[in-house]
């Protein structure tokens, strides 16, 4: 299948480093392909240590004029790139959906969010404000805020685009310089992005993505290398411990967005339809490969059987397709080795006793398909209580009591995204601060903006993206005394 886009120049292939348009030294590529067909689209340009190392001297400079500009100024560049990127909604999603596979209308949706970090940190950068502390005597105290300095960032491909705003929004904006290491499956998107940062003026030097077949020689370079700052990171907690180590040797600040573990809870006073359709949105959407996805359905027992013949009537009503095609509501996973993690986690549930009540193996549409699941006869004893899924794959867990409920939630490492479907307003309350998560959807579970803090605790990471909040991270305090007064 032939990629159509609009404007076919925003298809880059090479790395984009000081604003321009360059081939790794060994002139080595890697191919990207269609998770729904298997199909290469592209050939692209691999980075490598030294590179890596160049880029980050540049970027270094870039940020000498940058962080100096009026704050309007950098604001106004910014609000460029977001409205290139509006313009350019369709071409973008189509990049995104060849790549990734998800179906066309998520990938639109996924473009607006991603765009909506730059005008929100366009805007909030105007507004870094210091302090003047009461101060005894003849001094005063003065706190001022600057930025950080070199950023680098590790970016995963289960949202290609917004991955990268949200953390070169803030970063930009705070007057620092980035240089971004895409995920090897989806690097077309981030390359896309890197072109309309161009047409926006973004100065040379401070976006720049370095595609790379060696994540651990790029990643092993923008952690060692004592100019970079701070690294920023979204992927799996795994590598995200493995790069907080790395980090420790030149005492980096670090940003960590991990993996999740998202429980569902769900009390015999929720709105039945409000609780399915949140846990729907949840499960399915990016077929199961959001970190914030519902990774266990934790149902009280007065209402679980309701529950899951609801639930899997809708399930039943899925269409699984290719993300081109107009009736498709969920595509393939990203990768053969996702799909066959995926069914491995399935099977090894029903070799412990789980029952299938819909879905539970690959799709016939071939290539990474898997059909939407649902699991019954499940318990915390199983090793799917603990894993994280990252697929289309949904696991009902029954429980008695609010006590238990909260135990079942928090009996986890993980601690990112939470969601509590009730209507009483005390167990609101008790739940929403009962339980160890960054954020806590209350019969909601589409939570994510611009404007909300978006990270986790215990290892889930560390840091929160968007907001007020997400500012802070690329931002140092500086504290100045005067004396002599
Ligand atoms: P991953 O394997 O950790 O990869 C993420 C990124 O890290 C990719 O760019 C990858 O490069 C790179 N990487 C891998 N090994 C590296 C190394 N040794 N040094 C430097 N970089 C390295 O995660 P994934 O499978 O792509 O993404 C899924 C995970 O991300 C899930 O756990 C999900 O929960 C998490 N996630 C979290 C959030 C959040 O906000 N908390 C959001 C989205 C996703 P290559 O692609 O080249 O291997």
């Amino acid at each position: 299948m032939k990629l159509q886009l609009n404007d076919s120049s925003l298809l880059q292939t090479q790395a984009f480093i000081n604003g321009e348009w360059v081939n790794g030294d060994a002139g080595e590529t890697f191919p990207v392909s269609n998770p729904a067909t298997g199909e290469v689209i592209a050939e692209v340009a691999s980075v490598g240590a030294e590179e890596t190392a160049r880029t980050i001297d540049l970027a270094e400079a870039a940020m000498k004029e940058w962080k100096k500009l009026a704050p309007a100024k950098r604001s106004e560049i910014l609000e460029r790139w977001h409205n290139l990127i509006i313009e350019n909604t369709d071409d973008l999603a189509a990049i995104m959906t060849v790549e990734q596979g998800k179906p066309l209308f998520e990938a639109k949706g996924e473009v607006m969010y991603g765009a909506s970090y730059l005008k929100w940190f366009a805007e909030e950068g105007k507004r870094i404000y210091g302090d003047v502390l009461p101060s005894p005597g003849d001094r005063r105290s003065i706190v001022i805020k600057q930025p950080v300095g070199v950023v680098a960032a590790i970016t995963p491909w289960n949202f290609p685009n917004a991955m990268i705003t949200r953390k070169a929004a803030p970063a930009l904006a705070a007057g620092c310089s980035i240089l971004l290491k895409p995920a090897a499956e989806t690097p077309l998107s981030a390359l896309a992005l890197a072109e309309l940062a161009k047409r926006a003026g973004v100065p040379a030097g401070l976006f720049n993505v370095l595609p790379s077949k060696s994540a651990s020689l790029v990643g092993g370079e923008m952690t060692s290398n004592a100019k970079v700052k701070k690294l920023t990171f979204t992927g799996s907690t795994p590598i995200g411990k493995l790069l907080m180590k790395q980090c420790a040797d030149t005492v980096k600040r670090t940003s960590m967005e991990l993996g999740g573990n998202a429980p569902v809870i769900i009390f015999d006073d929720a709105d039945l339809d409000l609780a399915v359709k949140g846990a729907l949105v949840s499960k399915y959407r990016n077929s199961g490969q959001t970190c914030i996805c519902a990774n266990r359905l934790l149902v009280q027992e007065g209402i679980y059987d309701k529950f899951v013949e609801k639930f899997s009537e809708a399930v039943k009503q899925f269409k699984l397709g290719h993300g081109f095609d107009d009736d498709a509501t969920h595509g393939p996973v990203v990768s053969k080795k996702a799909l066959a993690d995926i069914d491995a986690i399935v099977q090894n549930a029903v070799e412990q006793g789980a029952n299938v009540v819909t879905g539970g193996k690959p799709s016939e549409l071939g290539n990474c398909f898997y059909e939407p699941t649902i699991l019954t006869d499940v318990n915390d004893k199983m090793s799917i209580f603990g894993e994280e899924i990252f697929g289309p794959v949904a696991p009902v867990f029954k429980f008695s009591t609010e006590e238990e409920a909260i135990a079942m939630a928090n009996d986890t490492e993980f601690g990112l995204a939470s969601y509590v479907f009730t209507e009483n307003l005390g167990r609101i309350w008790r739940v929403s601060e009962g339980i160890e998560y960054g954020m806590v959807g209350v019969n909601e579970t589409a939570i994510s903006s611009e404007v909300i803090p978006f990270g986790g605790v215990k290892e889930s990471g560390q840091g929160r993206e968007g907001s007020k909040y997400g500012l802070e991270d690329y931002l140092e305090t500086k504290y100045i005394c005067m004396g002599g007064l």
